[in-house]
């Protein structure tokens, strides 16, 4: 793959695909050498019909189209986006568990990776809520209804066959209104299939935080949609709020409490990680742009669609949504094919057409240039629009003859229960065969399920320092996932041997939630050649279970970030130290600055008046004044760090502890023998 692009769009949703289209129609084949689209799909999913996937109308792969055949010439790259720098629009990627992927490097980086969802302001929704953002939130909260269906159905009690089937739909504007009416008629068509339930035992519930529902449309269609849905037995409760939710139940903000085994949120669009932590001005957590779509101070970086703050031309921000991030995609794209002819660029101006959605039972509500309507027509002009919006013939086809199909036979009430045909990762390996070498990236944790592996650290020579065996039961490679290390050994199997394979995402997924795994593991991370450093004949027990308080420095000199650097040269001079801790307004830790540091930004800006916590190293490694002398040996060894800052339970700086302070305790209470 090339390293050096024109153009690098990131995102192959509405706003990413039409920008790269787009440009595809003005360069034609020189498309290829010049444009990279990356996306952490390799394909396009129209998400207007994802409720139609939830209420089986639509088969799932019919709402996806390959980027790779609607893009005729750009080159696709399938990865996820870790980092991007916009001063040299360099965008770095995701390999935790794939293989190395070079940075990339563009002229022209266009940002269109749209928005993430997140709950946390309410407790329990992300731990319980079921979502539908994604193509893979669709299908799972399809599985769910029919799972739910399929249990209630041997359950006797009706009281919990009730509660079996309660879905409760946070979320009152159009995907939560769709949803709901999707999920109604879905449960109303399965039902004649389970002739043990009864019409009764059926319960959807919507929730919507303002005074009526789908605020977009106005008060008038807002009602008429109340009314329609609780006609056909939904519950509607307007201006009320989930304050959290439980396994069991919800709670709502006038404190009354509701049984919600199934909560689905279509609530709490925020920023892509990816994007919230760019040195960029941002409005509600949205990049800022200009009106040419460029991302205020920056000449060649644009950001579209649901992840920047575009200004529409009349004086508003565009609205997330598809109808805007598509002519978002084609503006931006004219303007960067404008940059390469010296044309002069043409600011961003569009009016909204109208607003549509379906409500089930196949109604719809609509407002297109000023008119109101509502009923089959509605429901017909809504669904046939985004037929028309969807990309590529052959899926049009396709959803058509869905809608066909689902006129005349069932809806689809399979219930594919993945996990029981899910297999933990197992491999195989042979004698000499090599796990993992020391040095590699890491990738993954091992269990030992038979055989006999080697275990070997070697240090630059290729000496070996340590060797151990691993048998049955045992585990390995927690260490590098654990602490974000290089793998420490060599794994070699010296019989033939099976191994259990959790993927480093499972394992921190896992590792997260499971406190005592985590303890567990931290401690076994450092077994081997740590056990050989810690040995209590060199250190003494004593002093490894000292508190860290015992041995550090107590004075440690602070600096506030609102400092400038030549406040800070002059502080580090005057305390003779070569580290200062940085602090906020409370007095907590924000950083470190070490001569390193001054030296290099010293070095950038050829200036001594920048502010000082623009400079530091944000990734400060810590101790915790609670910590014990052993575990601060362990965080030394294991992040390759020779003095860390111990703070109190606020996060403030008590003290600095180093590992010369250590060793001269150490020297102090077993003084060496000469040999
Ligand atoms: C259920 C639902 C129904 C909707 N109905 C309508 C409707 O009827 N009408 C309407 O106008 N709008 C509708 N919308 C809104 C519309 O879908 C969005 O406004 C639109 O998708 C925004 O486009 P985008 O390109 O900004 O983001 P997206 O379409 O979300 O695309 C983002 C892209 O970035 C990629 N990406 C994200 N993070 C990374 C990463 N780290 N690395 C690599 N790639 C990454 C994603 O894979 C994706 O390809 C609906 C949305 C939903 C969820």
């Amino acid at each position: 793959m090339k390293k050096n692009w024109d153009v690098v769009i990131l995102g192959g949703g509405f706003a990413g695909l039409t920008c790269a289209r787009r440009l595809e129609k003005l360069w034609g084949k020189a498309s290829a050498q010049r444009i990279l689209l990356v996306s952490a799909e390799n394909f396009f999913v129209f998400q207007p019909f994802l409720p139609e996937v939830i209420g089986a109308s639509i088969e799932p792969r019919h709402v996806t189209n390959p980027i790779r055949i609607v893009l005729r010439h750009c080159a696709l790259m399938r990865a996820e986006v870790s980092k991007i720098h916009l001063d040299n629009r360099r965008v770095e990627f995701d390999v935790t568990d794939g293989p190395e992927i070079e940075p990339v490097d563009a002229n022209h980086l266009v940002l269109a990776l749209g928005t993430s969802t997140n709950l946390r302001a309410v407790p329990g929704m992300m731990e319980h809520a079921l979502f539908l953002k994604t193509l893979a939130d669709a299908l799972a909260l399809r599985e769910h209804i029919v799972r739910r269906l399929e249990e209630a159905s041997l359950e006797p009690n009706p009281q919990h066959r009730k509660r079996l089937l309660h879905f409760v739909i946070v979320g009152g504007g159009y995907s939560g209104v769709e949803t709901a009416g999707e999920i109604l008629d879905l449960l109303l068509t399965a039902r004649r299939f389970y002739r043990n339930l009864d019409a009764s035992d059926l319960q959807v519930t919507l929730i919507h935080s303002g005074p009526h529902l789908l605020p977009e449309l106005g008060e008038d269609l807002g009602c008429f949609t109340q009314r329609t849905l609780e006609k056909r037995g939904m519950v509607v409760l307007v201006n009320q709020r989930v304050t959290s939710v439980s396994s069991d139940y919800i709670r709502l903000k006038d404190g009354m409490r509701l049984d919600a085994q199934n909560v689905v949120c279509t609530i709490g669009n925020a920023p892509n990680p990816v994007l919230s932590d760019l040195e960029a001005e941002y409005e509600k957590g949205k990049l800022l742009t200009d009106a040419w779509l460029r991302v205020s101070g920056y000449e060649n970086v644009w950001a579209i669609g649901d992840g920047a703050a575009n200004p529409d031309g009349y004086g508003h921000r565009c609205p997330p949504t598809a109808q805007f991030a598509t002519p978002l995609g084609k503006q931006a794209a004219d303007n960067i094919a404008a940059t390469f002819t010296h044309a002069s660029l043409r600011p961003f101006r569009f009016k909204m057409l109208g607003q549509m959605a379906t409500i089930g039972h196949h109604k719809g509500v609509c407002s297109i240039l000023g008119f109101r309507f509502s009923g089959l027509f509605a429901w017909w002009l809504t669904r046939t629009i985004h037929l028309l919006k969807l990309p590529g013939l052959d899926r049009k086809l396709r959803v058509v003859i869905d809608w066909t199909f689902e006129l005349f036979f069932p809806p689809d009430l399979n219930y594919w229960d993945l996990r029981k045909t899910q297999k933990l990762a197992r491999i195989h390996i042979e004698p000499y065969d090599v796990v993992f070498h020391q040095g590699e990236r890491s990738n993954g944790f091992y269990i030992v399920e038979d055989g006999v592996l080697e275990v070997t650290r070697r240090d630059g020579d290729g000496h070996v320092l340590w060797k151990d065996e691993l048998v049955q039961g045992d585990h390995f490679g927690e260490g590098a996932l654990l602490y974000g290390l290089a793998r420490r050994v060599t794994v070699t199997a010296k019989t033939q041997a099976t191994l259990l394979v959790f993927a480093s995402k499972e394992f921190k997924f896992f590792v997260d939630l499971f406190k005592s795994l985590r303890q567990l593991l931290s401690s076994t991370a450092t077994r081997g050649p740590l056990e050989e450093f810690l040995r209590p004949s060199t250190w003494s027990e004593e002093l490894l279970h000292a508190p860290v308080t015992d041995l550090m420095d107590v004075s440690p000199v602070s600096i506030s970030g609102s400092a400038t650097i030549a406040e800070a040269i002059q502080k580090l001079t005057e305390s003779h130290q070569n580290v200062l801790v940085v602090v906020d307004d409370d007095g907590k830790l924000t950083g470190l600055l070490t001569e390193t540091d001054l030296f290099r930004s010293a070095a950038k800006q050829q200036k001594f008046s920048g502010i000082l916590k623009d400079n530091v190293s944000q990734e400060v490694i810590s101790l915790q004044s609670s910590q014990l002398i052993h575990e601060a040996l362990q965080v030394f060894y294991m992040k390759g760090v020779k003095k860390a800052p111990v703070l109190d339970e606020q996060g403030r700086p008590v003290g600095t502890l180093s590992y010369l302070d250590l060793a001269r305790a150490r020297i102090q209470r077993v003084p060496p023998t000469r040999t």
